[in-house]
């Protein structure tokens, strides 16, 4: 029995080896390797990409996460807002800030920030927002940006899933006051190693960011701010350049797979992930959903189909946040999701074949006494 594995990353280079090779082969020759031609020439085309006037190329995305709420002015006794169901970074870059996360429950139909649960959670200490564009998708941002209006705090897109997503006709990225890309090399656009962006149409929050990734300094003598070390650096910069031309294809087919796997699951026990009338869904994850999430899991584990949950935990209900005091039951549609989501394998480089065993087994699963 031949596998399916979640994901295969040798693939896309071949697919694309020549134009990679090239670019390794530039930087390496060229001999320069911090902040150079490459990251700015990537920070140019990937801010044009997500149509805003800035792009900062940082060492990841939970750093991107990071700088992003420095650059905003959180700190220690603020508080930021997000959902529950994230990658545990969301998370950890709001506490790296010092703020304190504070959580809201989610949409249970795009898994995304619930805008009408959010006005209730802010509070004089609430300084911004993380809405996440979870599995590729967005966020319902218009009612979140109006709450944040409303109240004077920033809106930053964790857009580390959703290279390509559209809300309304625009980009992920470019619809709060700043965005987070990560470059992780599995996501939509992937380096081979670390890597992160931000984006924003603030020039102030760029210029901070810019000096934040390098020490705080302004240049080679004055030191502005109190900075980390965490750039984005020319190797990662050139391979994501030679990548980035074929992002929207790649990311057309993964919404053909998803098409895909969609028509198999109607009508079944196992749900197929709802895109909203609002956007166009990158597809980073095809989530599926089903009460009996483990017997899924182990029968196409049985059949060598390899799937992933995201995310098993609530970020509230991990051990490093036991000091929020939020019980199992503080987040209902947040903590069902994360009972019963299951992710199938879906890259653009599945074979059709692949892809077919993986619906015929959800079509038997269903079928099943
Ligand atoms: C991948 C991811 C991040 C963080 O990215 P790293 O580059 O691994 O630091 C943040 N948020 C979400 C939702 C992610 O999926």
């Amino acid at each position: 029995m031949s596998r399916v594995p979640f994901v295969n990353l040798s693939r896309q280079y071949r697919i694309a080896q020549s134009v990679i090779d090239e670019a390794v082969g530039r930087v390496l020759t060229r001999g320069h390797f911090i902040l150079g031609d490459e990251v700015a020439a990537f920070e140019e085309e990937f801010a044009a990409y997500c149509g805003v006037s800035s792009a900062i190329g940082v060492g990841s995305g939970t750093t991107a996460l990071h700088l992003a709420l420095l650059a905003c002015g959180v700190g220690l006794g603020d508080e930021v807002i997000t959902v529950p169901n994230t990658a545990v970074p969301t998370v950890a870059a709001i506490s790296l800030s010092g703020a304190t996360p504070v959580f809201v429950d989610i949409i249970s139909t795009s898994y995304t920030m619930d805008a009408q649960e959010l006005e209730a959670k802010i509070t004089p200490k609430t300084k911004a927002i993380i809405p996440v564009h979870l599995y590729g998708q967005c966020a319902d941002m218009a009612p979140i940006l109006a709450v944040a209006k409303r109240h004077g705090v920033w809106v930053i897109e964790d857009a580390a899933q959703a290279h390509g997503a559209v809300y309304r006709g625009r980009r992920a990225g470019s619809l709060g006051d700043v965005g987070c890309f990560s470059f992780y090399p599995t996501k939509n656009l992937g380096a081979y190693g670390d890597g992160g962006m931000v984006v924003t149409d603030h020039p102030e929050i760029a210029e901070k960011v810019r000096m934040l990734r390098s020490y705080g300094m302004r240049d080679r003598d004055r030191q502005e701010l109190k900075g980390v070390n965490s750039r984005l650096d020319e190797l990662q910069a050139a391979i994501l350049r030679a990548k980035l031309p074929f992002l929207p294809q790649w990311n057309e087919r993964r919404r053909e797979l998803a098409r895909l796997y969609d028509s198999h699951l109607d009508g079944f026990g196992v749900l197929a992930p709802q895109e909203m009338a609002y956007g166009c869904h990158a597809y980073h994850l095809y989530v599926v959903r089903c009460s009996q999430r483990d017997r899924l899991r182990a029968y196409l584990a049985a059949r060598g189909i390899d799937t992933l949950v995201h995310y098993l935990v609530p970020v509230h209900l991990q051990p490093a946040y036991s000091e929020l005091k939020l019980p199992q039951g503080s987040f209902p549609a947040a903590e069902a999701a994360a009972r019963e989501v299951l992710s199938l394998p879906l890259y653009p480089e599945l074979e059709p074949e692949e892809a077919e065993v993986v619906a015929k087994a959800l079509s038997d699963f269903a079928r099943e006494p």
